[in-house]
């Protein structure tokens, strides 16, 4: 009985550190916490979860080099408060203020930047999966812009969790990536967690996210679909790229990278 206690103990950790990175840490801390408390188990974890999240992980994270992207910014924000709370916005103080250099430009054209997974708190070299570059606080997802039936300009987002939903249909695949055996490529329709708005794609907007990005000096790369890049006027800059089949389609979010 103890020995399955303890296999389960330990499928949790691995389970939270996966997804949060520290979550595994503040479940050992937890119980010894809770003895001392002399509190259950499960507030205890939830309070010191959120104690971590809001105040002892991102100062200590900017001792190590990397920063929280801002939460209750409205012109920088995430798309749901999923991605703080499992410690999934923390990147490089440059690709910070980038990004708010950015969303300060996108202003005047109304629009307003919305970001998904971008990197965890600590260490270069710990994958934020299923996104194997997300590794070094240098890499974002952007969510592309989108517009109503009515052709307003809107913050909404077709996928509740911001990636799966593609401008293209399902069966899309730009160089043949999935007939050519790269099962993952189109595995990111699994991850919407639900279709919520019906928006059009707005060509348009994305562009201006994109070409904002590229005329900051930090940019080194960014991640489309190629029919995307022809589609939006990319097509003769070498920073916007085709990520290969080895990476999972983009023509649902943009990646960025820093240099
Ligand atoms: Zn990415």
């Amino acid at each position: 009985m103890k020995l399955i206690k303890l296999f389960l103990h330990l499928i949790w950790i691995i389970l939270l550190t996966l997804f949060t990175q520290v979550g595994g840490v503040i479940w050992i801390v937890t119980q010894l916490l809770s003895k001392f408390l002399k509190w259950k188990k499960s507030y205890t974890f939830i309070t010191f979860y959120l104690v971590c999240n809001l105040l002892i992980i991102p100062p200590l994270a900017k001792q190590f080099g990397r920063e929280q992207l801002p939460i209750f910014n409205a012109n920088l924000k995430p798309r749901n408060a999923f991605y703080p709370l499992l410690f999934r916005n923390y990147v490089t103080p440059e690709l910070k203020k980038m990004l708010l250099n950015s969303s300060e430009a996108l202003i005047k054209d109304n629009i307003r930047i919305t970001y998904l997974d971008a990197n965890f708190p600590f260490y270069n070299g710990f994958p934020l999966l299923p996104h194997r570059s997300h590794n070094d606080g240098k890499k974002i997802d952007i969510s592309f812009s989108y517009k109503t039936k009515n052709g307003k300009i809107t913050d909404k987002k077709p996928a509740v969790s911001g990636y799966g939903i593609y401008v293209q249909d399902d069966n899309y695949s730009s160089n043949n990536c999935v007939e050519k055996g790269y099962w993952q490529y189109n595995f990111p329709k699994y991850l919407t967690l639900g279709k919520i708005n019906n928006l059009q794609f707005d060509t348009n907007s994305t562009a201006k996210i994109i070409s904002t990005f590229l005329k900051q000096t930090e940019t080194e790369k960014i991640f489309i679909e190629p029919y995307l890049k022809n589609k939006l006027g990319f097509s003769n800059y070498g920073k916007v790229r085709f990520q290969g089949c080895k990476a999972v389609r983009h023509d649902d979010h943009i990646h960025l990278q820093i240099k």
